[in-house]
């Protein structure tokens, strides 16, 4: 008998409408505050930098939210996404495990971040806005933002982390490809990038900083308004297109995940694939977010009410934090290092309903080229953090005899990380685990605010 390995979706299956778990689960998220006064933000705070209907979005408790037809009609140039059953590596790694993974590289811009990048333009646009800013580590989110932007006729300006703008050139032309104006960060441009510069002038940047820079200028100019790329509830709800195809599929193969693994930056690809999962199945898998050792932020971090970027103007939120002065290592997967992460995230983590695991970078790339040696597809250097601890459980049930389903997110394809590739291939690769004292030191400088 023939074995399927995809699980193709019909484009009309493609999900109407994005899933909220605020709606279902009773999450009693800490409000956000203001990074001056720490009051309690309100919809007029924000108004400098979302459009009005992002600003209702990221406060709904309504289930299911709508996915406009134009948004939908973009969708279509790439989703539904391919769910594969990954037999060959089933087969190398001589396990009983059943692996699938829903893989979002064949968006064009090779991640899942057009899934909310889209979106927020359409909004943007409907709401008035003329300009984005953004920052971007790896890239991948620049690119995507920038996309975005194309579709709907919006100048877009792109912070992007010093270290991947050396790294990562092509990233770079890409964006400008689809007509965005890209800065390296820190940068003179803004208040915020001088004074980082002023300490030190071979800065390697970080999310952190480059989202200071995106903010002061959004701030400043009425018509340009603020896109971020993960971490906020409505950039988590619109990645649920993921798990919502994902369910569908499995069903489809006749399945049921025991396992849901995501790799864990700010948490939107992580969420978008899990939290379907979480809030409407009724025999719940186990769910498991993977960062790198290098950038902590779930294992290693506290948490506590935070600044969302390095130099206090964004607002300050309650998550797991290394600190917003924190400056990961130059690992390679640019997109896992911030130094904060999403508070609806975070809520299940502290409650122990979402476990999380910390990962070194050698471990994680040679996970990857066993990936991509068995199916052929070269993960992102962030998705292979997801590969890894996947493989790690395969080769668990291998020496059990259990036969567990695990579900792991592809969330995008490492054709621009070549240059890490090469590093691990030619054994340069070093893995850094971050020494404790410099984590405590990095939380020492939180905002003074009660987590009570
Ligand atoms: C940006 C990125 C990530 C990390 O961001 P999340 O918001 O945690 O998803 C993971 N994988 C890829 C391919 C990315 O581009």
């Amino acid at each position: 008998m023939k074995e399927s390995t995809k699980f193709p979706l019909a484009e009309s299956e493609i999900p109407t409408a994005w899933y909220n778990l605020g709606a279902d689960l009773e999450l009693a998220l800490a409000p956000p505050l203001h990074p001056r006064t720490f009051e309690p933000l309100g919809p007029d705070d924000l108004a400098a930098l979302f459009p009005p209907s992002l600003i209702e979005q990221e406060m709904t408790r309504q289930r299911f939210i709508d996915i406009p037809g134009e948004v939908l009609d973009v969708y279509r140039l790439w989703r539904p996404t391919p769910l594969v059953r990954a037999r060959r590596l089933e087969r190398e790694l001589g396990t009983g495990a059943r692996l699938y993974y829903k893989y979002e590289g064949v968006s064009p811009a090779g991640s899942h971040k057009p899934n909310t990048a889209v979106a927020q333009a359409y909004y943007n646009r409907r709401d008035g806005t003329r300009r984005l800013t953004t920052e971007t580590g790896a890239g991948q989110w620049g690119s995507a933002l920038a996309l975005g932007c194309a579709f709907f006729g919006l100048e877009c300006t792109v912070y992007m982390v010093r270290v991947s703008y050396d790294q990562k050139p092509y990233r770079k032309a890409l964006m400008r490809t689809y007509g965005a104006q890209v800065v390296p960060s820190p940068s003179p441009r803004t208040a915020a990038g001088r004074e980082v510069l002023a300490r030190d002038a071979a800065s390697p940047g970080s999310l952190g900083i480059a989202i200071s820079e995106a903010v002061e200028e959004a701030m400043a100019d009425p018509g340009t308004r603020y896109a971020l790329g993960s971490v906020l509830n409505h950039v988590l709800m619109h990645q649920t297109v993921i798990g919502l195809e994902a369910r569908r599929q499995l069903e489809l193969a006749g399945d049921h995940p025991d396992f849901v693994i995501g790799c864990f930056g700010g948490g939107s690809n992580f969420a978008g694939l899990a939290f379907p999962f979480i809030g409407l199945e009724a025999r719940r898998p186990q769910i498991i977010a993977v960062e790198p050792a290098a950038c902590p932020t779930l294992t290693r971090g506290v948490y506590a009410y935070d600044y969302g970027d390095s130099a206090g103007v964004a607002p300050v939120v309650r998550m797991y934090t290394l600190g917003h002065r924190f400056i990961p290592p130059r690992i390679h997967a640019g997109g896992l290092r911030y130094h904060g992460s999403a508070p609806m995230v975070s809520a299940l983590v502290s409650r122990g309903e979402v476990l999380a695991r910390a990962v070194g970078q050698r471990a994680v790339f040679e996970a990857a080229v066993r990936f991509a040696k068995a199916e052929g597809i070269v993960p992102a250097p962030e998705s292979a953090h997801a590969v890894c601890v996947a493989i790690d459980l395969a080769c668990e049930a291998a020496k059990t005899g259990g036969e567990p389903c695990i579900l792991f997110g592809l969330s995008g394809h490492g054709h621009f990380d070549m240059g890490a590739y090469q590093s691990y291939l030619d054994g340069e690769l070093e893995d850094y685990a971050y020494p404790a004292e410099a984590i405590a030191q990095a939380v020492s400088c939180l905002p003074g605010v009660s987590n009570a």
